[in-house]
């Protein structure tokens, strides 16, 4: 998937992504020590621009996910950005693309301790369109794996440690034939997807499970609640039932990667007919619309490069 060719950044340089390379004794290689983003550029052909989506809110995340990790950015948020736009302006990109930014315990040291230990902050790129398959209704199943805990490794920091725990309901989901994973948190209720946050409706209410669900606080789930209030959708933030699961009208997943991705089974019940639900539709087709500039009153969303 990875280009090598294309440019990235990397201690502090523009670089082909092949010369991006790491000490095999790095403390985040050795620990987990690495905390992430990921974010999306959306090329408009008739506006000839790439819009890259909410990359001050990212970038803010990244910040409080170093900042549980005891990092300090060598960045701020305005000069990652800009870092950003300079890559796609460097790879000439105008199509898709998925940016990949990380800081990370760049120090060589045996101790897995996080306070005095050098950070660094490099970026890579990807073409990428659909990373789950939204043309048509995913198959899910609850995984037999728990979320990690805020207590063990806080899942609102986006550590790259913590993706072991998502990288093995990913792999027993598709090789049990499932196209993802739903984690239950440590008290069984409903937390979130391997790498995506999860919306049901039932009798026309959106529902999402809250912030304390040791779930990521994705921006693509914050998109679609600040969507769905200016559409007058009615909203709950509160704790889904694994069964509510089962006999909810609507069930989708949001994320950078999955976009609004529509669920057609979970554990294999037929949610609603079977079909994608309007309210999932509407937010769908909304959200793509904003992503590509093509809706004005979210133009504030988005970055423009060229
Ligand atoms: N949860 C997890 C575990 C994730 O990895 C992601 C992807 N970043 C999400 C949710 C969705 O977050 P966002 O909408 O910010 O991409």
């Amino acid at each position: 998937m990875s280009n090598l060719d294309s440019i990235a950044f990397h201690q502090g340089e523009y670089k082909p992504l092949k010369d991006c390379t790491i000490n095999i004794m790095t403390h985040a290689l050795q620990y987990g020590t690495m905390v992430f983003g990921g974010i999306r550029g959306y090329y408009n052909k008739e506006k000839n621009n790439v819009f890259i989506f909410r990359p001050y809110d990212h970038f803010m995340r990244l910040h409080n996910s170093a900042k549980i990790m005891q990092m300090k950015p060598p960045y701020s948020i305005e000069e990652m950005v800009e870092i950003l736009k300079e890559l796609v302006r460097r790879n000439q990109y105008k199509s898709n693309i998925y940016f990949r930014p990380f800081i990370y315990k760049s120090a060589l040291r045996l101790s897995p301790s996080l306070h005095d230990v050098q950070d660094s902050f490099s970026v890579y790129t990807l073409l990428l369109d659909d990373y789950l398959d939204t043309s048509r209704g995913l198959k899910v199943a609850v995984s037999s794996w728990r979320r990690i805990d805020d207590n063990i490794i806080p899942t609102r920091a986006k550590v790259s440690g913590g993706y072991a725990n998502s990288a093995l309901a990913k792999s027993e989901a598709l090789q049990n034939g499932f196209d993802e994973a739903i984690f239950l948190d440590s008290r069984g209720f409903v937390s979130e997807g391997s790498a995506e946050n999860i919306f049901i409706v039932r009798n026309d209410v959106l529902i999402t499970p809250p912030n304390s669900a040791a779930l990521l606080e994705g921006i693509t789930r914050r998109s679609i609640l600040e969507i769905a209030k200016n559409e007058n959708i009615p909203i709950e933030i509160r704790d889904i039932a694994r069964s509510e699961l089962y006999v909810a009208d609507e069930v989708f997943f949001t994320g950078t990667g999955a976009q609004v991705a529509w669920i057609a089974e979970v554990d294999r019940r037929v949610i609603g007919k079977g079909t994608i639900g309007p309210i999932t539709k509407l937010l769908k087709d909304k959200f793509n619309q904003i992503v590509y500039g093509n809706d004005p009153k979210y133009f504030d969303w988005l970055e423009p490069v060229y």
